[in-house]
Parts: C-alpha cells; structure tokens; sequence
C-alpha cells in the first residue's frame, strides 16, 4: 500500500451490514482504481477501535440489537467522529442513519443516545417501510435520481442542521410525512437506500470520491451494465 492509497474505511461489518452494503465500500474501490488510484478497504470490526486516519468511511445498515452494539462501539472509540470532524466523507446507511443521530429508540420503545453527527431523531413509526425508494437528489454536486430498496421501521425527523438527501418520488424514505429522504450533514451523508446504494448510484459513488480525493470530478465510466441496472431500477 503506497502512500497515495485511498483508504477506504467498511465500518463494523460485522454487526452493520445488511443487504450488502459491504458493497458501498467495493464500489468506491473499484471506481478509484479504474481511475488508476489505489485503493484498499480497512475492515473495522468490533473488536478493533476505529481509526480517525481513513479517506472515507462508510457503515450499513443492522437490526435493533446489533445497531445497539455499533452505538456503544462508535461512542467508545471516536474515530470516525474526528475523521468527519476534519471533512472526511462519510456514507451511513439506513440504521446507521440513526446510530449517527442524537439518539433514536428502538421498535421495542427503548431511547438509546446516538453519536451526534447528524442533527436527527428516530422513533419507530406505526408501519414498517419496505421496497422500492426513488429520490430526486437536493443537494448541489447530485443530478441524477437516487434508487435503493428500503426496509426500516424507525422514522427519522431532521433538525435545522441537516439537510435532506433528496426528495421521495417513490416509496417512503425517512418516514415522518415529510416527503424527504436521507440526510446531509456537512461531509456525512446518509440514506435509507440499501442496494448496495452505490452500486446502483455511480454519481453518489464519485461525490464521495471526489470529496475523498479532494478534487472536483472524475473521469467518466462508460459502464453499460450500470446504466441497465440504473434504468431497470427506476422503471421497477
Ligand atoms: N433497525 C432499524 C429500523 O428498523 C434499521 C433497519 C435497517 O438498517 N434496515 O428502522
């Protein structure tokens, strides 16, 4: 691993990581190396403490009880708060959502304090929210309609400093009526769309990449597979 490696950060998978969003990170690895960057996944798990040094981290999705494990974990160890602290992207997904908020309790009623990255809260809401979720993405940099497949049942409610992902054109999102998926807050970024969600959104991918490299844009991918999956998706 040289110097220049983009170190790409898959946190606690082992405990967060449903549906495959240990994808996420492939992704992004294999969108920097057909750049010609190297690029390597650190895999975090429970029993190591999170390292603060990483260029861009990202964490699925868990049940209840394992969201709970990742909660306490994040807490103790605070790396990957002080790595956003200095910009460091970072993708959250689905309970991840949650684990980064003020605190969200769980479909048992229990209210468990979260990480405090994002400005959100999250209670369980009366239906389960499951299948297909499109977005028209809301914030600068993002043109292109967001899809993934949702499956959660806590509903998150943004505060004045988080900004929504996008606006839902299909499905639920985050759940409290108000029409609005995902949450932004400064280099975090959070969804509900598993997927995994960068395998079928390539322009999240390199927002992340970029934001990871410091640079504005990417070469363009021609990848015909993606565009078919993006279009299959979208039609669903
Ligand atoms: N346990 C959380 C909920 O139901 C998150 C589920 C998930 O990550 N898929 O809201």
């Amino acid at each position: 691993m040289s110097e220049s490696t983009i170190r790409i950060g898959l946190v606690l998978p082992d405990v967060m990581g449903t549906y495959g969003d240990g994808g996420n990170a492939v992704v992004l690895r294999q969108r920097a190396r057909m750049r010609g960057h190297d690029a390597e996944i650190v895999e975090i798990p429970l029993t190591e403490p999170v390292p603060n040094s990483l260029d861009v981290y990202t964490l699925g999705g868990a049940e209840d009880s394992a969201q709970r494990l990742a909660t306490r974990h994040l807490q103790r160890y605070p790396g990957l708060q002080e790595a956003a602290g200095r910009g460091a992207p970072v993708l959250a997904i689905c309970a991840a959502i949650q684990v980064l908020g003020h605190w969200y309790e769980t479909s048992s009623g229990e209210r468990v304090d979260g990480v405090g990255l994002f400005d959100v809260t999250t209670s369980p809401q009366d239906k389960r929210a499951i299948g297909e979720v499109a977005t028209q993405p809301l914030i600068p940099g993002l043109s292109q309609p967001l899809t993934g497949f949702e499956n959660h049942r806590g509903g998150t409610k943004l505060g004045g400093d988080a900004k929504p992902l996008g606006r839902v054109t299909k499905g639920v999102g985050n759940g409290v009526g108000d029409g609005l998926e995902g949450v932004v807050q400064g280099s975090v970024l959070g969804t509900y769309m598993h997927g995994p969600a960068l395998a079928r959104n390539p322009e999240l991918a390199d927002y992340l990449l970029c934001r990871a490299l410091g640079v504005d844009s990417l070469p363009p991918l021609e990848l015909p597979e993606v565009d078919q999956l993006r279009r299959e998706r979208l039609r669903a």
